[in-house]
């Protein structure tokens, strides 16, 4: 089958003849249609995360994407949850083992048998990639391939993280909400959820035609912040002393120096946007965490339960997804420049 395989860290990718997968029990073959290509591609391609790098190492994985969608062509002994035929999607968990006290709580997330697609099992940069069961995602009639995709990493990430506005900080609708990197594939995603969910919303980006998308997104407030000081002030202007809750889809490290900046006191950061280890830790010292009160709510990803209501809100039309374009897997080198470059706003996706 055709695959995209990283040679050496940061170099092109190689499209390559490389065998389909084998499945092993409650595993099931996936027939590639789209990936889409999530801002974590691009960092592991770079090997910017030294813990991902590792795993890599050890399992030989140079295949990789998490944002496939396509048909179930096979299924592995005693699979009973999937059958082929069926529309799938495939995310960065590639199985959790259900039965450990993380999975017990519905917290797979922490699983510590998980196995991650890209870095433990081959991605969706290519014609096959196999998944558990368990973790395969459902794709509902009426969501297209190129939704389903993007929604097993960025969109689902991006649900998952507002969600945890009500979930954990309980916080009622009519207050106000940023979102930073909001023209992004997981932003854009974000702000939509978050209007949906009642809130008011400022979205966040750099530069004027990305600020332009998030206006047409249906935000409260589009902030450019290209120049911070300004956009600080504007939004404390904007919002009567900040947001109460800041949601950081950027993976840059200035996205967070701006929402620590733009919350009001025991406001809500929710950590989801993950720069590479070199751009340093989030720029929050023990006494200004003390004197803002803010608080930290870390979100990674999403679950089934949690894709099941997210693909809700797209058929309901209260979410649209942005697809800028379906390209040939051949692109992927050029996508990942663009990507770097915040040449597009949305999502693109590779057809392998
Ligand atoms: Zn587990
Ligand atoms: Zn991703």
């Amino acid at each position: 089958m055709k695959a995209a395989v990283i040679k050496e860290w940061g170099k092109p990718l190689v499209i390559e003849d490389v065998p389909i997968p084998t499945i092993g029990p409650g595993e099931v073959l996936v027939k590639i249609n789209v990936s889409g290509v999530c801002h974590t591609d691009l960092h592991i391609w770079k090997a910017d995360w030294a813990g991902a790098k590792a795993i890599q190492e050890a399992t030989g994985v140079r295949i990789i994407g998490h944002e496939g969608a396509g048909v179930v062509k096979e299924v592995g002994p005693g699979t009973t949850l999937i059958s082929p035929g069926e529309r799938v999607a495939i995310g960065w968990y590639n199985y959790v083992c259900g039965v450990c006290e993380y999975c017990m709580q519905g917290l797979p997330h922490w699983c510590p048998n998980a196995k991650y697609t890209t870095l433990h099992v081959p991605g969706t940069f290519a014609e096959y990639t196999k998944v558990h069961e368990r973790v395969a995602i459902k794709i509902p009639d009426g969501i297209k391939d190129e939704e389903a995709g993007p929604a097993a990493c960025g969109g689902g990430t991006s649900y998952g993280a507002v969600r945890k506005l009500i979930t954990i900080a309980h916080l009622p609708p009519r207050k106000w909400v940023a979102v930073i990197g909001a023209a992004g594939g997981l932003g854009h995603i974000a702000v939509q959820v978050a209007k949906a969910f009642g809130y008011k919303v400022v979205g966040v980006d750099l530069e004027p035609k990305r600020v332009e998308f998030v206006e047409k997104l249906g935000v409260d407030l589009a902030v450019d912040a290209t120049k911070p000081e300004e956009a600080i002030k504007l939004i404390k202007e904007k919002t009567g002393g900040g947001v109460h809750a800041a949601v950081v889809e950027t993976p840059a490290i200035g996205g967070y120096d701006l929402a620590i900046k733009i919350l009001r006191p025991v406001g809500y950061m929710v950590v989801v946007g993950c720069p590479g280890d070199a751009e340093g830790p989030i720029p929050i010292t023990p006494f200004i965490n003390v004197v803002t009160g803010i608080r930290i709510i870390p979100s990674m990803v999403a679950m089934p339960y949690e894709y099941k209501e997210f693909f809700d809100l797209i058929l309901e039309g209260k979410v649209k997804y942005h697809i800028e374009a379906i390209e040939p897997l051949e692109n992927l080198n050029k996508i990942f420049k663009e990507l770097e470059e915040r040449a597009y706003v949305g999502r693109k996706c590779v057809k392998p």
